[in-house]
């Protein structure tokens, strides 16, 4: 007896059809399955189904949402962000890691999120939170799948404990990558910065996924210099960049050159879709090849007031911004919050396909384009083959959070 019969969705472009799912996988895609095979049957009523937002930019443990309201100012750079935020930890503390990740893994998975990728700070508090994020990941491992960056978000060079201690300590603990912010901007010794960082990737056989917000030839010298210590300690498709601000408004002429060394070194984009500067484009990444994956970045915390773990939302924001209209451009858009990161991140087994993941999100809308602009929370969240939310309520299976 199979565990779950989806029946009448409409998946890809168009076709109608039942999804019979066992043991956390599809087994058997095809219209007309006899009912008397699974243990469950839902009706998918004609709409359509997607294999699940892959939001691969979170900060999960730092949230002001599910709490009281907090007015706080924000300053108006990166760095003076960064400044504020310590300052706020002086005062305040470490926020609850555990609560904050439980708030923002339960409006992820509401809103059709089925894999999640977050940045857990290493650099104020050594390695609290990377504790805080664990325990809720273990909590949620049932419905939904996170993978985790040690990152120092003052960057690596000023971290409150000793780095080559730290984070390789992450790693053993079971953060699978390093992060760390603007070797320029932010550490302001670039050169020590991206080769610390590359070389306790090496010695720990992490990946890295690296924050940089520089712009222009600032952006360009860092990347020059991730690409230089990835040849040196043979990191190729082990790299993710954010944001890269730096390949936005690129001629092609010059992207030409930078999408070689991103696709000789298998160097992942992600972007989390800024409206205050100008990010990379998707239509050109697509053009040259480019892996390009977006994410939903902060929610409500101390570096902006935005989002609610919403890719939905997300994926509208990219396409409306890049000024898309067309049906096709539209869900390029929201593919590039799916298979897009889902590439980047080099997930396996994603996607609707007969023995693909069970992680799939049912919407009442005939296509991606309409989803992507309606706006409804979905009709259905299935992850690993098990019904997590419908209606945009979440199924008991998903933990909440109590002291
Ligand atoms: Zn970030």
């Amino acid at each position: 007896m199979n565990d779950l019969l989806l029946k009448n969705v409409v998946i890809h472009d168009g076709e109608q059809t039942d999804i019979l799912i066992n043991d956390g996988y599809i087994k058997k895609i095809c219209a007309g399955q006899d009912e008397q095979t699974a243990k469950k049957i839902l009706d998918g009523k004609g709409y359509y189904a997607f294999p699940g937002f892959v939001n691969a930019h979170t900060h999960p443990c730092q949230t002001f949402a599910g709490g009281k309201w907090v007015d706080y100012d924000y300053p108006d750079t990166v760095n003076k962000r960064a400044k504020a935020e310590k300052e706020y930890y002086d005062v305040h503390g470490k926020m609850n890691g555990v609560k904050n990740c439980y708030v923002q893994f339960r409006e992820a998975i509401r809103r059709g999120t089925t894999y999640l990728r977050g940045h857990i700070d290493v650099g104020f508090f050594g390695l609290e939170e990377v504790e805080d994020a664990l325990k809720a990941r273990e909590d949620f491992k049932d419905v939904l799948d996170v993978d985790y960056v040690a990152m120092p978000s003052n960057g690596i060079l000023n971290m409150t404990t000793d780095p080559s201690i730290t984070i390789p300590q992450a790693v053993k603990m079971g953060v699978e990558s390093i992060g760390g912010a603007d070797p320029c901007d932010r550490d302001r010794d670039p050169v020590r910065s991206v080769e610390l960082t590359m070389r306790l990737a090496s010695e720990t056989n992490a990946d890295i996924d690296l924050h940089l917000h520089e712009f222009g030839e600032m952006g360009k010298f860092s990347f020059d210099l991730i690409v230089k210590n990835i040849k040196k300690y043979n990191l190729q498709n082990r790299v993710t960049i954010s944001h890269a601000w730096f390949l936005a408004n690129c001629s092609d002429e010059k992207y030409q050159n930078i999408a070689n060394e991103l696709n000789e070194n298998g160097i992942g984009l992600i972007t989390h879709v800024p409206g205050h500067v100008p990010f990379p484009s998707l239509k050109q990444a697509k053009r040259f090849n480019v892996k390009y994956g977006v994410g939903t970045d902060n929610m409500r915390s101390l570096w902006g007031p935005y989002g609610m773990n919403d890719m939905r939302e997300r994926v509208m924001l990219l396409a409306y911004l890049s000024d898309f209209r067309k049906r096709q451009d539209l869900e390029m858009a929201f593919d590039a919050g799916t298979y897009g990161s889902a590439e980047v991140l080099r997930i396996t087994d994603y996607g609707i396909k007969e023995n693909g993941k069970a992680d799939l999100v049912v919407y009442q809308a005939e296509n991606r384009a309409q989803i992507l602009l309606e706006g409804n929370l979905p009709y259905f969240v299935i992850k690993k083959g098990k019904l997590v939310a419908r209606e945009g309520k979440l199924e008991d299976c998903v933990p909440s959070y109590s002291d």
